[in-house]
């Protein structure tokens, strides 16, 4: 007999289904066991048998699970007389959690198939699609550790739940219109398919509807509707951030948009992310996704999405493709997911879609851009938290509590280090309660228990004194992580690399060693420790929290000459003399490297953007123009102050202002070549890691990877962790993991 223990995501895949089916087709007897970190298989049959029932399980194994390590050890026979699938028991170990998975194609057949007993279920689901981690309570897998516990299945249902040939065998979420959860409209006595034919009635009429999803609330509203979005925008305060856009399907979607290959291959993925797509001149009305060339595109990934758009009522004819679908949460504060925060939050909705299964932990939609035709992870959370990453490490168990702004954190233990789905921007202090609980409840679920924190350097975040009460706590070490450098390590740990780096981690902001805003940071360094080696030219940010989001106090800031920010008409001149005495007197002034406020101070120079209504807006626009551009320049070394220098002197001059936002970019991209290039001759490391914020710009990334790589230099750069700050839990989880006291 063998015991098999396979270790991965191998719950609540229909991993334990598929290894019965596989021992009955091989005539194998024995049983199969859900232990929480792995599963078990004690496996008897001829030798011939269990040789191609080992091969199969590794070959074989269902489309929504991994294997990540199998051990396999012989022991005595037994007296077993059939194969079964016996109760789970719990063992400690590597955990690993699915992702929610979005509907299958099967479910999805069903759903609208009038002959099937699940015609129309808002919450059909099978061992290959469903919620997961947002339902779950607890390991293992099993349906009383999940939000479906409180609703038991009913006899078709469990009939289909312990059928080895079902495609629901032990499938945890299994339900149907007689036993599953139930939708209503908040406030109103509509159930059922009564609440959706009520939510497309308001959507067709161009109105806007809050829906609970997977991971949280959605707000929705028809995308061709220039008033609806309108009225959305200024209901959620939110005055020029791009929303995404639900389309009913592929061919919706390339008809308003260009889609490569490779770009709906994750499109149309079981983790269904929204993927940013460059615009054609369409039907989605200009104010979704203002002043930019691209939108966010997702597909419907739920029973309900695909319900409100395809419900077989009257409206069918009128029903538009695509709806504006984006996070209800009010400004700076987490995704919504119960009905009384919904009633307080979406006032202003026309209706609210509900339902009573219970959110247990939230997941927002993962965004990805691409780069050079690979992903560039924006958000990383449903469909890819808790999936961890692995990096060969010390074995300590760690929480990373990340950064304070697109906040994750990061658990880690034995080379694996799960970070969380997205909790957003902690200065606010209900987002904090938001992160207590969330880490609570994940360290449960991963079974770690810290023995090292690791926090922010900036001593007044929010996350600092939250990693501070934890570590106090526990009683365990708190060790403190420079901003700049955890995105450099996130970065190592992505493309598991070991060893010295230059390490060059451009962004808006961070706390420095020495007190004064970082951002534009060429790091010597390695897992244990980093050296500060160069940075671009410093400037003054004067202003406080407005130099953070007016390019235009910047711009000032950089000019030597203050005449031409009156002759650029950068703001009134009272606020440029304001600005001005701010600079002359030293008040309010810090020292700053930010290469973040740089691409902002070009922004205002050049009138794309003097002053963002969203972080990283004046950057976002800037890429937009000189993508415009078809001029060559050839890149001219220079270092930051002179750049600007040449930009200001050539918008003076009245040179095109898209050749100017290239010229930019290009000159950006070489000094940063150049400089890697001299660090590397001195040093002798031939390794670069590009991270930090600026460089989701796909031009600034393309042109400076290039440019390395000609020169002989090899570059590390991030793909499914985001560059941004959502990846700096990681990278302060690799640090800490090497703490010794
Ligand atoms: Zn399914
Ligand atoms: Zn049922
Ligand atoms: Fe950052």
């Amino acid at each position: 007999m063998l015991n098999i223990k396979i270790f991965g995501i191998v719950q609540g895949v229909g991993f334990r289904p598929f290894v019965s089916r596989l021992a009955n087709s091989f005539n194998i007897v024995g049983n199969v066991s859900n232990r929480g970190s792995y599963v078990e298989i004690y496996a008897q049959g001829s030798e011939i048998n269990l040789n191609h029932f080992l091969a199969a399980l590794q070959s074989k194994n269902p489309p929504r699970s991994a294997i990540l390590k199998v051990d396999v050890i012989n022991l005595p026979d037994e007296n077993f007389s059939d194969f079964q699938i016996v109760e789970s028991s719990h063992e400690a170990g590597d955990i690993f959690v699915s992702p929610d998975i979005a509907t299958c194609d099967a479910c999805k057949r069903e759903l609208f198939d009038k002959n099937d007993r699940r015609y129309l279920h808002p919450f059909i689901n099978c061992t290959a699609c469903g919620p997961r981690l947002t339902i779950l309570k607890n390991m293992p897998y099993d349906r009383e550790r999940t939000s479906m516990n409180d609703f038991p299945m009913c006899k078709s249902c469990a009939e289909e739940y312990f059928n080895p040939n079902s495609r629901r065998f032990d499938a945890q979420p299994v339900c149907c219109n007689d036993c599953g959860p139930e939708i209503y409209i908040l406030g109103k006595n509509l159930l059922g398919h009564d609440a959706i034919k009520f939510v497309r009635k308001i959507l067709v009429n161009g109105g806007i509807v809050a829906i609970k999803g997977i991971g949280g609330f959605h707000l929705a509203c028809d995308a061709r509707n220039f008033n609806a979005v309108e009225r959305l925008r200024n209901s959620k305060t939110r005055p020029t951030k791009p929303f995404a856009v639900m389309f009913r399907n592929i061919s919706a979607v390339n008809r308003e948009c260009y889609l490569s290959d490779v770009e709906k291959s994750f499109l149309d993925s079981p983790q269904k992310p929204i993927v940013l797509l460059n615009k054609k001149i369409g039907s989605i009305t200009e104010n979704v996704a203002p002043n930019i060339n691209k939108l966010g595109v997702i597909l419907p990934y739920t029973p309900l999405h695909m319900l409100i758009f395809d419900f077989p009522d009257s409206l069918i004819p009128y029903f538009p493709d695509s709806l504006v679908m984006t996070s209800g949460n009010p400004s700076g504060v987490p995704i919504t997911i119960d009905d009384d925060d919904a009633i307080k939050n979406f006032d202003f909705c026309d209706a609210i879609l509900s339902h009573n299964r219970k959110i247990l932990l939230r997941a927002d939609d993962s965004v990805m851009d691409f780069i050079d035709n690979k992903p560039s992870m924006i958000r990383r959370s449903r469909g890819y938290a808790p999936l961890p990453i692995f990096f060969t490490s010390n074995k300590k168990s760690v929480l990373a509590i990340g950064g304070e702004l697109k906040n994750t954190f990061c658990l880690a233990k034995n080379d694996l280090f799960y970070a969380s789905p997205y909790i957003g921007d902690v200065s606010d202090l209900r987002t904090v309660e938001v992160l207590r609980n969330s880490i609570r409840r994940m360290k449960n679920l991963l079974e770690i228990n810290p023995e090292v924190i690791a926090c922010d350097l900036h001593p007044r975040y929010q996350t600092t004194a939250l990693a501070k009460e934890i570590s106090d706590v526990l009683g365990v070490p708190l060790i403190k992580i420079q901003h700049h450098y955890a995105h450099i390590l996130s970065c190592m740990a992505e493309n598991n690399f070991h060893g010295e780096i230059i390490g060059i981690a451009f962004d808006g902001t961070g706390y420095g060693t020495d007190g004064t805003i970082w951002g534009g940071e060429f790091l010597i360094c390695d897992e244990n420790h980093f050296e500060r080696a160069t940075t671009i030219e410093k400037f003054t940010q004067a202003g406080g929290d407005k130099s953070s989001h007016e390019g235009w106090r910047i711009a000032v800031a950089l000019m030597k000459d203050f005449s031409l920010a009156r002759e650029l008409k950068l703001a009134f001149d009272a606020e440029l003399s304001g600005q001005k005495f701010l600079l002359e007197k030293n008040i309010n002034c810090v020292a700053s490297t930010s290469v973040g406020r740089l691409f902002d101070a070009i922004a205002a120079i050049l009138d794309v953007c003097k002053v963002s209504s969203y972080e990283g807006e004046a950057a976002m626009r800037l890429q937009v123009i000189a993508e415009r551009s078809d001029k060559n320049f050839s890149a001219k070394f220079m270092t930051t102050d002179k750049i600007f220098d040449d930009i200001l002197t050539r918008r003076l001059n009245g040179e095109n202002i898209f050749d100017l936002a290239k010229l930019f970019h290009v000159n950006l991209a070489e000094m940063t070549t150049h400089i890697a290039e001299e660090l590397s001759f001195k040093t002798k490391i031939k390794t670069v890691a590009l991270s930090g914020g600026v460089f989701q710009n796909s031009l600034l990334s393309s042109l400076t990877a290039a440019n390395l790589r000609r020169r002989g230099l090899k570059v590390l750069r991030h793909s499914m962790i985001p560059a941004n700050d959502g990846g700096i839990c990681i990278g302060q989880a690799v640090h800490a993991m090497n703490f010794t006291d």
